[in-house]
């Protein structure tokens, strides 16, 4: 039996259990490897996971700046996407988008109910990698989809108050 994914060799039953495994890494019973192998092991496997969950092709556009380390980024899409996480900032904080102040409710109606995106505002590179706090009120802020990619578009994605410069100038001089 492999001691991580718990792959059991059962005759008839160790083929549907392959095919649906997606890594794992056998051991012989007689000669197992030291905990610190084992270790190692596991982190890989972890690596390996993330990197499948997060290699996400659609949110290549937001990777543009060379400056962030891939990890950060990974971790800033992961607090974001924490769907528990998300829900407690938009309950705190409401469904009017910071940056532009609309609601999705004025423009689309009931679909735009309670609509709107956490985005985490804690500059990535203070972003630790491992356990970290989170302040729901400082850190995060609710944007509206546009506002959202727009400003993962800063050099300074952390930067709220620079996009909602930009888009009172860009509004007071009709610039488009
Ligand atoms: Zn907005
Ligand atoms: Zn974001």
């Amino acid at each position: 039996m492999c001691w991580l994914c718990g792959w059991v060799q059962l005759a008839g039953i160790e083929k549907h259990y392959q095919a649906g495994n997606i890594i794992a890494k056998y051991y012989s019973a007689d000669n197992l490897p030291s905990s610190k192998h084992l270790g190692a092991d596991v982190l890989q496997f972890l690596e390996f996971y993330e990197n499948l969950t997060y290699s996400d092709s659609s949110f290549s556009d937001h990777f543009n700046n060379e400056a962030f380390e891939t990890k950060q980024i990974r971790l800033h899409w992961r607090i974001e996407r924490n769907s528990s996480l998300s829900k407690k900032v938009k309950k705190l904080k409401g469904y009017k988008c910071e940056a532009c102040e609309m609601k999705f409710v004025d423009k689309y109606g009931e679909i735009g109910k309670q609509f709107i995106e956490a985005h985490h505002l804690k500059p990535i590179s203070e972003l630790g990698i491992g356990k970290f706090k989170v302040d729901l009120e400082n850190d995060f802020a609710v944007l509206c989809s546009n506002c959202h990619s727009m400003i993962h578009k800063l050099a300074d994605p952390s930067d709220l108050n620079e996009l909602k410069k930009i888009l009172t100038s860009v509004n007071s001089n009709g610039l488009n």
